[in-house]
């Protein structure tokens, strides 16, 4: 029923709801598919964000604290100087780095989007300095699915687990590591130093923490979202409370900037701290809505018998009560807060209740 509300046109839309029952009624016949299939009042107190499956009129604007610097058009990418070497390419979707050193470069994350331009990205500051090595964040396409668009690399370096996970894929686009390693591996090339280690499944199994000590920049993927609401189903961790456990990692750690590999811009210390206050913000709503919803409470009596149907009610109700909770706080704070804020409070849910 809250589509209703977000049309703005809720006597046209509902007449439309009542068009599509009865027709879906009249199309499934005997076969009895939509028996029982009747839209209902809303929950008390619903949330005036769309939920998950229902189309959002506009989302709300994001805040200048989450812009970052524009990408050139003709271009397709912005490349942000570290100092030392070491530089930052995006699309202002995506993140990756590279690092220069006396006879060639490290890339670190090939991203499927821009990963061909990294060569022509690499020309401008590198001139023709070959790639040597590439750095696998960990095994997600999204983030080294332009692997193979760098050509014949002849070192690549990933977590154990990346590896494991790449054959499964075979996706020839992501060709296999060289090189792996369990917990820690330092890279010397040149004057240049990476250190790579590895603290847990959290995003995803094989995902490591990238440290450049010289330029003091940490790169940890899907892991910080500086300024913004972190990707739904916090970034679909595998492990969301070693997720949560990674950012405290950030958090602590000694850096100035941090590369969190989506979204507009790099991170500070601030937004990690912000990150961090929001994710003990959520566990905090979700674990009062768990323990304040009542189960069975407005659910149809006809329903009692169906045991998924009763937790789809309770777990709407605390989702509810959850995103009702964070909302005066943090939907001015987090671009595209309304966004995912749905799929943030399912989750936490679902992390507190049975994980
Ligand atoms: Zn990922």
């Amino acid at each position: 029923m809250s589509r209703l509300r977000i049309a703005g046109l809720a006597l046209t839309a509902l007449f439309a709801v009542g068009m599509f029952t009865s027709a879906a009624r009249a199309q499934s016949g005997s076969a009895g598919g939509e028996e029982g299939v009747a839209a209902a009042e809303p929950y008390p107190n619903m949330p005036s964000i769309p939920p998950i499956g229902v189309r959002t009129g506009k989302y709300f604007d994001v805040p200048a604290s989450a812009q970052g610097p524009a990408v050139d058009p003709a271009k397709g990418y912005r490349l942000q100087d570290f100092g030392g070497g070491l530089y930052m390419i995006t699309d202002n979707q995506i993140q990756s780095m590279f690092l220069v050193y006396d006879r060639g470069v490290v890339v670190m994350d090939a991203p499927q989007s821009y990963g061909a331009k990294i060569p022509e990205a690499i020309k401008e500051v590198a001139g023709d300095k070959p790639i040597t090595h590439v750095i696998y964040s960990h095994s997600h396409a999204d983030h080294i699915g332009g692997a193979k668009a760098l050509g014949d690399v002849p070192v690549i370096i990933a977590q154990d687990e990346t590896l494991r996970l790449l054959k499964r894929d075979a996706d020839p686009n992501r060709p296999l590591p060289t090189v792996t390693f369990g917990d820690k591996y330092t890279l010397h090339v040149g004057g240049q130093v990476l250190e790579l280690t590895y603290r847990g499944p959290g995003h995803a199994p094989g995902n490591i923490f990238i440290y450049a000590p010289k330029q003091r920049v940490l790169m940890v993927i899907d892991t910080v979202f500086p300024g913004w609401m972190p990707w739904r189903r916090f970034a679909v961790s595998q492990d969301v409370f070693d997720e949560f456990a990674r950012v405290e990692d950030v958090r602590k750690m000694d850096w100035d900037t941090v590369v969190g590999g989506h979204v507009t811009r790099v991170g500070t210390h601030a937004d990690v701290e912000m990150q961090s206050e929001f994710y003990r913000d959520i566990k905090q709503a979700a674990a009062t809505a768990l323990a304040t919803t009542k189960i069975g409470e407005t659910l149809n009596p006809l329903d009692k018998g169906n045991p998924w149907a009763v937790y789809d009610n309770y777990i709407d109700r605390v989702a509810a009560q959850c995103v009702n909770t964070l909302t005066p706080k943090w939907s001015t704070k987090l671009a595209g807060y309304d966004v995912f804020i749905w799929d943030q409070c399912y989750s936490m849910e679902q992390t507190l209740r049975i994980d």
